[in-house]
């Protein structure tokens, strides 16, 4: 599904789907330049360091498609496809601040059209062809020209590139989901030794959807963290996720999450989203972790984080 040029619409199936590239959909409907200039600021940081040439198409619409190609298909095992993949656009979304990329595509949770490369856009308020295609444009020309210019070469069909396989791109996701998994990792680990070690993880997980939770006992630090924050009346932000997420995974409700922060703070509520003044109503920022499919932080974030200190914890395994 992943690696042909069709108009998809409706659901993929993430769960067994041939993943050779990534997709990203960056969609602003008010000002199309952002698009672009999210794109600009990826290049730059992530491809360009990393050697890694991008296939970039203008819609027709407002926005713009990319597609990073891996050397070869990731063998992850079903069960943790979608959630490698939801998670590591996530993460590229806030690493690289990509403040149109897409998150219902990311989500998967409303239709996601791909469009076919040469065809003229269709207007949604009219249903007719607008005249603008949908184009290819090389790294080069997203680097330079502005973005009247490359609506000025949608006017007319162009030629569709090849695609360039990496090999860092598929290392780097394959990182990523290792740190998922808490899965230890070093440079001198060939991919195939980590593919057996994600298999063993997906083996023993059932949380390859959003609905289907597998429950996990919060790890010590995170119960420290919780009353040691309850002794000092304080948190922050950072902390607050972390303890959300810890206790979602821990099979917890969001009433009892939000009871959870009023303890911590034992003050009104006021509009912080964490809890409400009536205890039977959760707080917001919680029932939307919930919904985004979240899930709790790894080992290692938690020892960047200082949450964890990497002695003595017994949280070696998630
Ligand atoms: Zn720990």
């Amino acid at each position: 599904m992943f690696d042909n040029l069709q108009d998809i619409e409706g659901k993929t199936d993430y769960d067994s789907a041939v993943i050779d590239t990534i997709w990203f959909d960056f969609d602003d409907n008010k000002d199309v330049k952002k698009c672009l200039l999210d794109i600009r600021k990826f290049i730059r940081k992530y491809c360009k360091p990393r050697d890694i040439t991008p296939r970039i198409y203008l819609t027709g619409g407002k926005g713009f498609q990319m597609n990073i190609d891996f050397h070869s298909p990731l063998e992850f095992p079903d069960s943790i496809k979608r959630r490698a993949l939801r998670e590591y656009l996530m993460y590229l979304k806030k690493e690289y601040k990509l403040k149109t990329l897409d998150e219902r595509c990311i989500n998967n949770s409303v239709s996601c059209l791909r469009r076919i490369p040469n065809t003229s856009y269709i207007s949604k308020l009219t249903n007719e062809p607008t005249g603008v295609y949908c184009i290819a444009v090389t790294v080069e020309e997203v680097m330079k020209l502005s973005i009247e210019e490359i609506y000025g070469l949608a006017m007319e069909p162009r030629s569709v590139p090849k695609r360039i396989k990496s090999k860092r791109a598929l290392r780097d996701m394959v990182d990523f989901t290792c740190d998922i998994f808490d899965i230890e990792h070093t440079v001198s680990n060939s991919v195939i030794y980590l593919y057996d070690k994600l298999k063993e993880a997906g083996s023993y997980s059932s949380i390859g959807s959003t609905e289907e939770r597998y429950i996990k006992a919060p790890r010590k630090c995170i119960i420290e963290l919780i009353e040691n924050n309850i002794a000092l009346n304080s948190s922050n932000h950072d902390n607050n996720n972390v303890i959300a997420l810890e206790l979602l995974d821990a099979g917890k409700t969001d009433t009892e999450i939000s009871f959870v922060f009023s303890s911590i703070y034992n003050e009104p509520a006021g509009d912080y989203g964490w809890y409400n003044d009536d205890p039977t109503i959760p707080g917001k920022q919680i029932v939307n972790m919930r919904a985004k499919g979240l899930h709790r932080y790894n080992k290692r974030r938690l020892r960047e984080m200082g949450i964890c200190n990497s002695d003595g914890c017994p949280c070696e395994r998630s």
